[in-house]
C-alpha cells in the first residue's frame, strides 16, 4: 500500500490542499462550451479515478464576460456535511454548485464511529470493519479494564463518499473544483421585483439579496445562500474574537507490524495505561500533569491504526510530544512497526463560543460549532443533522413568495456597510457585511434550536472539567463514566441526551465518583457550573449575536 500522510484539523487541512492546487488527485476536468447555466462555460469531471464512480459531474469553468452562474446554494466543502446538505437540498429540485479543490478525492481522515449511530443513518454498510466490542484501560490492574459492550466501526471513506456523491449526480448537482476565496453578499436596497431584474428568472424571485463566492481561478458563483461547509477550516463562517476552544491532538499511524497485543474482535477505545513511562520521569511528569491515551483499531494480527491522543488541551498537545509518548508506548508493548500506510495529524478545536447566531453565511459541522465539545465526535451527529438542515433551506426557498425586508438582527452600531457593489451587475443591490438577512436568520434557527444551545453548554462544561483533570482525576472520572448506564453514557457521546437528562447523567456522575474526584468536582468545576447555568438562563440571541 502506498504511504500516504493525512493532516487534517483546524485550517490545516485546507492549507494543504492550496498548496496541492486545484486538480484533484488523477482526476481531469473537460472543458466544453453552452448548455446550463447560461453564461458560463460548463466541463465535466470524470470521477472514476479515485471514488470509482462512474457517472460525471457536471461542473463549472471560468466565468465569461465578468458574469457569473446563479444558484439557489453554494455549498463550499465537499465533506460528509457539505454533500449530505447538497444532495437532500438539490433532490428537492434546487439548483446547487459544490466548490472543493478536489470534490473526488477519497477524504483523508481515519473515522471511527458507533455503530448504532450509523445503523440509525441507514449507513451500516459504510463501514469497512467492525468490533463488536471496545476495551478501556484506566491503569494497569486487571480490575482496570472495562469492556464496552457497543459495537464499533471504521467508516469506509470511500463508500460513503462515493454513496452521497453518486446521490448529488443523481440530482443534478454541479461541483466546482477549486478553493472558494471570498463570500461577498449583496443586499436589495428597496423591497420588490428585483429578482426578475436580476435574470433569475428560473428561481424563485426573492427580494432577500444574494451572495458570491469568488473561486481560485476566478470563476464567481453567485448564490441565494452560501454554506460554509469547510470544517474546522472555518473559511468564511465568523466566530467571536474571544473565541478560546480547547484541542483534541492525535497522531495516528495506520501501520504493519509483526504482531501486537490487541484482541482482534475488540477496538482499543481508549488506553490510559503509563507503564511504559516509568524509566522516562519527565515524560512521564508531561503525561502525568496533561494526560494521552492509545487508541486502537486493530484490522489483523499485522495490521492495525494506532493513535496517540490528547483528548482536549489548551494549549494543544504539540504533535511530537504525541509522537514521542506513542515511540516509548509501542516499545514498551513490543510493537515493531515494518512500514506506515498512512501518517495522521489531528487537530480538533473544541468548544468555546459559537459562530455569531445568526449571519449571513450558513454553517454545519465544524463552522457551526457542532464539534462534541467533549470527545471531537462529530460525523455521525453532523451528518444525522444535515437532513434538518437541508429541510430548513428547502423550506424557506421553496414558497416562491418574495419576502419583504431584510430582518437583520444586528445592532445599530454594526449596520450593514454601503459600499457599492463592485461586481453586481445591477444598482438594485449594496454590499453588505456577514449580517444575517431573513433566509439565514431562519435556517441559523434551524441549526440551533435552544434545546442544543442549552445542551451544548452542559457539553462546554464537561470540556472544561476534562481540561481541569490530571492523569489521576482522568482515571477516577472515566472510572465513574463507563459505570453509568448505557443510556446516559452512550447518549451522552452520541449527543443524545435532553437537558434534562443531562443532569441527570451529571448527578448519576457525581454520584459514582469517589469522595476525592467529588471534591476535586466541585473545586475545579464550580465556576464551570455557574457558567452553563448562567449561560442556559441568558438564552440564545444575548449570548450569540454580534457585540456593538
Ligand atoms: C484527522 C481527523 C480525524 C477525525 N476522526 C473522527 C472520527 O473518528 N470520528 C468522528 O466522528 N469525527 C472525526 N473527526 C472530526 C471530523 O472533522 C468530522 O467528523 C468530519 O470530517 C466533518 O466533516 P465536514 O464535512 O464538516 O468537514 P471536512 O471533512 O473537514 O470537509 C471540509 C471540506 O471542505 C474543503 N475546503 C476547505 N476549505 C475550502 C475552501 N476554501 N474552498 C473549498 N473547499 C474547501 C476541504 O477540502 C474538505 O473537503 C476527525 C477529524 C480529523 C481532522
Amino acid at each position: 500500500m502506498r504511504t500516504r500522510r493525512v493532516v487534517g484539523g483546524q485550517g490545516v487541512g485546507w492549507r494543504r490542499c492550496a498548496r496541492e492546487g486545484t486538480t484533484g488527485r488523477g482526476v481531469s476536468a473537460v472543458v466544453g462550451r453552452g448548455g446550463v447555466p447560461r453564461c458560463v462555460r460548463q466541463g465535466r469531471v470524470a470521477a472514476a479515478s479515485a471514488l470509482g464512480v462512474e457517472r460525471e459531474a457536471t461542473t463549472e469553468g471560468a466565468s465569461e464576460e465578468g458574469r457569473t452562474a446563479t444558484y439557489d446554494l453554494v455549498i463550499v466543502g465537499a465533506g460528509p456535511s457539505g454533500l449530505a446538505v447538497a444532495e437532500r437540498v438539490a433532490s428537492s429540485g434546487r439548483k446547487v454548485c459544490v466548490v472543493d479543490p478536489k470534490p473526488t478525492a477519497v477524504w483523508p481522515n481515519n473515522y471511527g464511529v458507533w455503530i448504532d449511530e450509523f445503523e440509525a443513518l441507514g449507513l451500516e454498510d459504510c463501514l469497512d470493519k467492525t468490533w463488536s466490542e471496545a476495551t478501556v484501560f484506566l491503569d494497569s490492574g486487571a480490575e482496570d479494564e472495562k469492556t464496552l459492550r457497543r459495537p464499533y466501526g471504521r467508516v469506509d471513506r470511500k463508500k460513503l463518499k462515493t454513496r452521497l456523491y453518486e446521490r448529488c449526480l443523481e440530482h443534478e448537482v454541479r461541483f466546482k473544483e477549486a478553493l472558494a476565496k471570498e463570500v461577498k453578499n449583496f443586499t436589495p436596497k428597496g423591497a420588490g421585483g428585483v429578482g426578475g431584474a436580476m435574470g433569475w428568472d428560473n428561481l424563485p424571485l426573492s427580494v432577500s439579496g444574494y451572495s458570491v463566492v469568488t473561486c481560485s481561478d476566478g470563476t464567481e458563483l453567485r448564490g441565494k445562500l452560501v454554506l460554509d461547509a469547510t470544517g474546522h477550516a472555518k473559511k468564511f463562517v465568523q466566530f467571536r474574537d474571544d473565541y478560546d476552544p480547547g484541542y483534541q491532538g492525535a497522531y495516528g499511524v495506520l501501520v504493519e507490524v509483526d504482531k501486537h497485543p490487541f484482541d482482534l474482535d475488540k477496538m482499543l477505545f481508549m488506553d490510559w495505561r503509563d507503564d511504559h513511562l516509568r524509566d522516562l520521569p519527565e515524560l512521564k511528569a508531561r503525561n502525568d500533569r496533561t494526560p494521552t491515551f492509545l487508541y486502537a483499531m486493530p484490522f489483523s494480527e499485522t495490521e492495525i491504526f494506532l493513535e496517540e491522543t490528547s483528548l482536549v488541551a489548551r494549549p494543544a498537545v504539540p504533535f511530537d510530544d504525541l509522537k514521542e509518548r506513542m515511540e516509548a508506548r509501542l516499545k514498551h508493548l513490543g510493537i515493531n512497526i515494518k512500514s506506515v500506510h498512512e501518517e495522521e495529524f489531528c487537530l480538533i478545536p473544541m468548544g468555546s463560543s459559537l459562530p455569531y447566531v445568526p449571519q449571513r453565511v450558513l454553517g454545519i459541522g465544524g463552522t457551526a460549532g457542532m464539534v462534541h465539545p467533549s470527545t471531537g465526535y462529530m460525523v455521525s451527529r453532523m451528518l444525522g443533522a444535515a437532513p434538518g438542515l437541508a429541510d430548513s433551506i428547502i423550506d424557506i426557498l421553496g414558497g416562491g413568495q418574495p419576502k419583504i425586508g431584510s430582518e437583520v438582527r444586528m445592532p445599530a452600531a454594526s449596520s450593514p456597510r454601503q459600499a457599492e457593489s463592485s461586481s453586481s451587475s445591477s444598482d438594485a443591490f449594496v454590499e453588505t457585511g456577514n449580517e444575517a438577512n431573513d433566509l439565514s436568520v431562519e435556517v441559523w434557527d434551524a441549526a440551533w434550536p435552544e434545546e442544543r444551545l442549552a445542551q451544548r453548554e452542559f457539553f462546554n462544561f464537561g470540556m472544561e472539567v476534562l481540561l481541569s483533570l490530571d492523569l489521576a482525576n482522568t482515571r477516577e472520572f472515566f472510572s465513574a463514566f463507563f459505570s453509568l448506564s448505557d443510556f446516559h453514557w452512550q447518549g451522552f457521546l452520541s449527543s443524545r441526551l435532553s437537558l434534562p437528562e443531562l443532569i441527570v447523567f451529571g448527578l448519576s456522575l457525581f454520584s459514582k465518583s469517589s469522595w476525592d474526584m467529588r471534591f476535586s468536582l466541585v473545586a475545579k468545576g464550580l465556576p464551570g457550573l455557574v457558567g452553563m447555568l448562567a449561560g442556559i438562563a441568558r438564552g440564545t440571541d444575548k449570548r450569540y449575536l454580534k457585540d456593538n
